[in-house]
């Protein structure tokens, strides 16, 4: 089967429900393990981003005044569409992205789940009814949507990011435009195909392709724009605030994360490092809530340390289109590629001890990067501060649990922390103690589309998932009625 809908290119914008020419200029994709070029996509001009936020905005009335069941059957659809095509969809996105098959199998699963999930939303967005201080008079809360919602993409998991936007936008009656990865457009191409086959009105779903600074920044400061949701890195996340902050347009901020994992002396040393060890190379180490730095108590930290270097060692990776039985890609560029390598030769020379890998693979072609662990870690190195985000693991030994989460705190970041400990109280203690959004106890990643995806401090504003995630799509509108 194709993946290029009837009468048009596989990498054209969808704008207003249809598939579009003249961008502007074009980006080269390509493949990380073998550098190889898939393709040429627009770089969408500010024209483009303004012929697609203007067709959001005419079809957003019509589409809010539709009863929200009826907007959940649009979304059910496309995700039954996506549901027919898994196979193909998953080698679109390990192609591009890098992430092992069984993996990009996964996100195309879970993105259908999630759509159909929000839909299960439509009858259940309520409002509220509130005493009034007057004699025949009621106070309504009414939940609306904004208007306008730009979702802008990150490329570590670019599919599911599609849905985590526009299945909570559409469901409350928001019309959405896309702005995908330049380093991972084409499953967003994709995706729309989907969409233009499905009976979606025109102008619900708006898709367009290019770089940040061309195409995100004018979506971004964009005045009809009601909200930008976006995913990615703490430095775009603060450009893109200012970009808003001219239109004071809301802002949904999912940024980067430097989660800590705690292991105790009482913990399950095996289930900690087998569970630490699948989060750090799951994705080749980018995704933002994996474990990032290990915080050890000292009486387990050769156990420890023992375990999770033979676990990294033994990684099976490399090409994930040439060999299916991999447990790890490449990482997603050569950027990403440099940034690991530089950050581990800084540890090295701070003092850091290369337990295993510390260098780039040897592959002949591609970016990918050996599994490395990192021990005698202390808190003053750049490795312990910085999102790595490539298979690598710091570790530092630390005397009591106190002491760890001191450590885990003292952070500019606050996603994702975890906790390993057979103790009820100290975990309770620990989870009182730890500033973060999110904390795993005897787990790692991944969160539940049922919860609430957030972070404090720099990894962002507002969360994703679950009835808040939901939420943070509308707006409310009071009413007071006055019926004698
Ligand atoms: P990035 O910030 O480099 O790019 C993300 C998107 O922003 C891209 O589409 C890019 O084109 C666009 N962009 C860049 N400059 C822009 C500008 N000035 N205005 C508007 N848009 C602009 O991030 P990335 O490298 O694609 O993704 C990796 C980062 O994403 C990591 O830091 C990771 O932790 C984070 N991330 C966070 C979550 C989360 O849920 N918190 C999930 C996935 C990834």
């Amino acid at each position: 089967m194709s993946l290029v809908h009837e009468g048009t290119n596989q990498y054209q914008n969808f704008i207003d429900g249809r598939f579009t020419d003249g961008a502007g200029g074009t980006i080269d994709v390509l493949n990380p393990a073998t550098e190889e070029v898939l393709a040429s996509v627009p770089n969408s001009s500010a024209a483009i981003v303004d012929e697609a936020v203007e067709a959001a905005r005419r079809a957003q009335p019509a589409w809010e005044k539709l009863p929200a069941i009826e907007r959940a059957g649009h979304l059910r659809a496309i995700a039954a569409r996506l549901r027919e095509h898994v196979e193909e969809l998953a080698q679109v996105i390990t192609r591009e992205q890098g992430k092992i098959l069984p993996l990009a199998r996964v996100e195309v699963n879970f993105t259908a789940d999630y759509m159909d999930y929000m839909a299960e939303w439509a009858r259940r967005i309520e409002g509220e009814i509130i005493p009034s201080d007057q004699t025949g008079e009621s106070i309504f809360l009414m939940r609306k949507a904004i208007g306008v919602v730009a979702g802008i993409l990150p490329w570590n998991f670019p599919f599911f990011l599609i849905a985590r936007k526009m299945a909570p936008a559409l469901v409350t009656g928001n019309t959405v435009v896309i702005k995908s990865s330049e380093e991972t457009p084409i499953n967003a191409f994709a995706f729309a195909k989907f969409v233009a086959e499905s009976d979606l009105p025109a102008g619900v779903f708006n898709l367009v392709s290019g770089t940040g600074a061309d195409t995100g920044a004018p979506l971004a400061s964009h005045s009809d724009v009601g909200m930008v949701s976006f995913t990615g890195s703490v430095a775009t996340g603060t450009r893109i605030m200012e970009a808003a902050a001219k239109n004071l347009s809301r802002v949904n901020l999912e940024l980067g994360g430097k989660a800590p994992a705690i292991v105790l002396a009482d913990a399950d040393l095996d289930l900690a490092a087998k569970a630490i060890y699948d989060s750090r190379v799951i994705n080749t180490g980018q995704v933002c809530n994996c474990a990032e730095r290990v915080y050890v108590q000292k009486d387990v930290a050769d156990a420890f340390i023992d375990r999770i270097s033979a676990l990294m060692r033994g990684t099976r990776y490399g090409d994930p289109m040439a060999d299916e039985d991999l447990q790890m890609g490449p990482l997603v560029n050569e950027v990403g590629l440099t940034k690991v390598a530089e950050m581990v030769n800084t540890a090295s020379r701070e003092g850091a001890e290369v337990i295993t890998g510390g260098a780039i693979a040897d592959r002949g072609r591609g970016f990918h990067y050996e599994p490395t662990v990192l021990a005698n870690c202390t808190s003053d190195m750049e490795i312990m501060r910085k999102e790595i985000f490539g298979p690598v693991l710091p570790i530092q030994t630390v005397d009591s649990a106190e002491e760890a989460v001191a450590l885990a705190n003292d952070s500019e970041y606050g996603l994702t922390s975890s906790l390993y400990t057979n103790d009820l109280n100290t975990a309770f203690r620990v989870v009182r103690d730890l500033q973060y959004g999110e904390t795993y106890i005897n787990r790692e990643n991944f969160e539940a589309m049922q919860g609430f995806h957030a972070g404090r401090r720099k990894s962002g504003i507002g969360g994703a998932d679950g009835k808040h995630g939901l939420y943070e799509y509308t707006e409310t509108q009071v009413v007071y009625l006055k019926h004698g």
